[in-house]
């Protein structure tokens, strides 16, 4: 996590205070803490954001509560009304909000709209929510008796995210939170905070009544308060996995239904019959998109019977060409990393690579652009094994390992036995081999011929293993089941003709 800096630095005219928005408006933060935002490609601090209290989540909270009754009780006609505004002030804010990520995350303006496209479709899912919350009914389900189900928010909902997607992935929760009737609490990555406070502002100025949604930015302090408030009922987290286990058993013994999305190693399998430049191709553009910051980023190829040197030889041939620079320069296709240090751990992976019998093909610590920014170019590395570092770990960099293997049933063994389970992709051309894969493999999302199997909105969201802890994926379907809990209706209307005293247990008749 972020290191703390010593004050919240608002003195300082070129480093802008980023502070919490709660019940409608910025509230300035009172702890005395903050954490450093930088733009990664000048390698300068810009911000410093404000770490919240107790007191200020509690705020928050309570914010958020005065305004579900009145927010739940909404019509569905007029949430989708403000839905279709919502979705109207993003789509026209986009640039605005993709350059507010470069600044602070550093992924090049075309990523980072991307980004907000991939939320803007959830907004857009959401806009159907009068569909989406339709329950069953059942007429006649005994003599005179009608049974039908219909589902209802749960109340004040939080989202923890991660810094590699600061818009789309809050997207993910508050758009179908708030589109089922709850009002929500937001604790964005204190890397890049600014994007939320911009939506923020965007909701409100759509119509969304002030507390409906809320911002608290901070660290554990931050995160602990939410997960035992007892005013929160439910918790939606995206980020590493050791914070994911955390945030879903500490959320979980407090009551909370929980959801904590976690980490990824992402393997691509590469049959000997598959289109090479394509695999090639789309190796490097997973791999090195966002400069590896990415959890459905491939960071592991296995290559497959003798597949591999001419794999590696295209690889090798795309890398130089990949233009790494600010991401605010039109013809930047990978920005740097977030942080100075985040850079430095991913870098001495490439260095224990080899240390572990490795081979680094294209060492990207020497083709790093010159300047003060975060900056490592793209790496490649052969012959990883279970056992190294570099394979082990997800390294969420610009580095792609590959690792050879004889027989598809070993490759698969590979992905199966790694603890974590995300996505992963096969690339063939043999339709009864792509099948057999997506039948064996254990991940949550499975790409054919696809790198990066990000479902669309009207799917969901979410890996298996290591890569999740709960029960429901996020977004889509999943989503709207995640935010409500059923309820069962059993109906009669009076008929004194049939009405009796009877102290049996009821059956339909
Ligand atoms: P992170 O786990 O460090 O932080 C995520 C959130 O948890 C942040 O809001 C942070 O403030 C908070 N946090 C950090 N340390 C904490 C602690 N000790 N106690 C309580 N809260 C804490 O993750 P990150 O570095 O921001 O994001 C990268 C990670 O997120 C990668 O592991 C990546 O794979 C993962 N990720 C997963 C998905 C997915 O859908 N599975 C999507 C995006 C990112």
């Amino acid at each position: 996590m972020t290191e703390v800096a010593e004050a919240p630095v608002a003195a300082t005219p070129e480093i802008k205070r980023i502070s919490h928005w709660i019940g409608g408006r910025i509230v300035e933060g009172t702890s005395g803490r903050s954490g450093p935002v930088y733009n990664p490609a000048r390698g300068v601090q810009t911000g410093a954001v404000d770490f919240a209290t107790r007191e200020e989540v509690d705020a928050a909270v309570e914010a958020a509560r005065a305004a579900f009754a009145s927010w739940r009780a909404l019509s569905l006609s007029r949430r989708t009304e403000l839905f279709f505004r919502i979705r109207k002030l993003v789509d026209e804010q986009r640039k605005d909000i993709a350059m507010l990520l470069t600044l602070e995350h550093g992924k090049v303006l075309s990523d980072a709209l991307g980004e907000v496209a991939r939320g803007l479709e959830v907004i857009e899912y959401c806009c159907g929510i009068p569909e989406l919350l339709k329950g069953g009914f059942s007429e006649q389900a005994s003599t005179g008796i009608d049974v039908y189900s219909i589902r209802q928010p749960l109340g004040v909902v939080a989202g923890i995210t991660p810094f590699n997607f600061p818009a789309m992935v809050p997207m993910w929760m508050w758009a179908p939170a708030l589109a089922c009737g709850n009002t929500f609490v937001l604790k964005p990555s204190e890397k890049d905070p600014s994007a939320s406070l911009y939506v923020a502002e965007l909701l409100k100025e759509a119509g969304v009544p002030d507390g409906v949604f809320n911002v608290v930015h901070g660290d554990k302090v931050a995160v602990d308060a939410v997960l035992e408030h007892p005013g929160m009922d439910a918790v939606s987290f995206v980020g590493s996995t050791p914070i994911a286990k955390y945030v879903y058993e500490t959320a979980t013994r407090h009551g909370k239904r929980c959801q904590a999305l976690g980490g990824a190693k992402n393997h691509m399998i590469v049959l000997p019959d598959a289109d090479l430049a394509m695999a090639a191709d789309a190796a490097v553009s997973a791999a090195y998109g966002s400069a590896g910051e990415r959890c459905m980023a491939v960071s592991q190829v296995v290559a497959v019977g003798d597949v591999a040197d001419r794999l590696i030889d295209e690889i090798k041939a795309r890398i130089p060409k990949v233009k790494v620079g600010d991401g605010t320069r039109e013809d930047s296709e990978m920005g740097p990393l977030v942080t100075r240090e985040h850079r430095d751990r991913v870098a001495g992976y490439v260095g224990s690579a080899a240390e572990e019998g490795g081979k680094i093909v294209v060492d990207g610590r020497e083709s790093a652009p010159e300047g003060d920014g975060f900056w490592l170019g793209a790496s490649l590395l052969d012959d990883l094994r279970p056992g190294m570092k570099a394979y082990d770990d997800e390294i969420f960099g610009p580095v792609l390992g590959v690792t050879r293997v004889s027989t598809y049933d070993e490759a698969v063994r590979l992905v199966n036995d790694n603890p974590y389970g995300n996505g992963t992709a096969i690339f063939t051309r043999d339709g009864g081999v792509a099948r057999q894969f997506q039948f064996d493999v254990q991940a949550g999302m499975v790409g054919i011929n696809v790198p990066i199997p990000v479902p669309v909105a009207y799917y969901s969201f979410g890996g298996w293993k290591n890569s999740l802890f709960g029960d429901t994926h996020i977004y889509g379907p999943e989503g709207i089941e995640f935010y409500t809990r059923g309820k069962v209706v059993t109906s009669r209307w009076p008929d004194p003709a049939t009405s009796k005293v009877d102290l049996g247990f009821p059956q339909t008749r």
